[in-house]
């Protein structure tokens, strides 16, 4: 008798353990959940974002989870976050401007080129149809696929390589979008850009700031507007041969 209650005592403490984890783990996401809140709301509503999708989805997608866990505390806030060797998560407001630039529609196919922690293809994905996303760096390509998997975005491929030669197979792209800076626009990129595309860059010094660039393919020719100053960490590759 006096063994099974002390049994039942240890099931009913095992069972108090969980419930009290499972809260503590409720209640970080309703904070991380609140703090995305008001990102949309401060960082990109009030900084001039108003494409209606772009915001939405930006109030999903859990910056949070595309960190490691030291920065997690810091995932709403407006700036750039390291994700390792060197390079860096682009902060909320670039990433919503460069979505919101590109005009994205629910059956377009989109190319990335610097896969990073992934968010930014994540974002893209739940906008367009089918993102392709090429990392130059094989441990980042690695994770950010496992990232995504793990978060269910089903429709995105990561692969790892030079994305300076696009993605001849899955050519051609509604929407381009670089997430390095680039002293030129590949022209193996503007080849697979769809007539009508859009494609968003940094163009300039890879060691200073460039200009956020949208060109739109007409007539075989880039239509070229020139958006505000941004600070990308450089493309690396066959871009920056002479
Ligand atoms: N979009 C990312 C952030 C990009 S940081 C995110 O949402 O987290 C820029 C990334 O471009 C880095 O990971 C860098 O390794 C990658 N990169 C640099 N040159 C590249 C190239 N030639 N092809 C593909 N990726 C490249």
């Amino acid at each position: 008798m006096i063994v099974s209650f002390k049994i039942a005592l240890r099931v009913l403490a095992f069972f108090l353990v969980i419930l009290h984890l499972s809260a503590a783990c409720s209640f970080a996401e309703d904070q991380f959940a609140h703090m995305r809140q008001q990102m949309v709301l401060w960082d990109l509503r009030g900084r001039g974002i108003k494409d209606p999708g772009v915001l939405s989805v930006m109030g999903k997608v859990p910056r949070h989870l595309f960190v490691d866990a030291a920065y997690r505390d810091q995932a709403y806030g407006d700036h750039p976050l390291p994700i390792g060797e060197g390079q860096t998560i682009s902060q909320p407001y670039v990433v919503a401007l460069m979505t919101e630039a590109l005009r994205l529609g629910p059956h377009d196919r989109v190319l990335e080129i610097g896969t990073g922690s992934g968010y930014q293809a994540a974002v893209l994905s739940q906008i367009a149809k089918e993102v392709y996303t090429i990392e130059i760096r094989r441990s980042l390509a690695d994770k950010a696929a496992k990232t995504l998997a793990d978060l269910g975005y089903r429709n995105v491929t990561v692969k790892s390589g030079d994305g300076y030669f696009g993605w001849e197979s899955e050519a051609p792209f509604d929407a381009i979008i670089i997430t390095a800076a680039a002293n030129h626009i590949p022209p193996p990129l503007i080849k697979q850009l769809k007539e009508g595309g859009r494609l968003i860059v940094p163009l300039g010094s890879t060691a200073y700031l460039q200009t956020l660039t949208l060109a739109t393919k007409r007539k075989g020719e880039l239509d070229v507007e020139q958006l505000c100053p941004v600070a990308f960490v450089p493309m690396k590759g066959e871009v920056q041969k002479p």
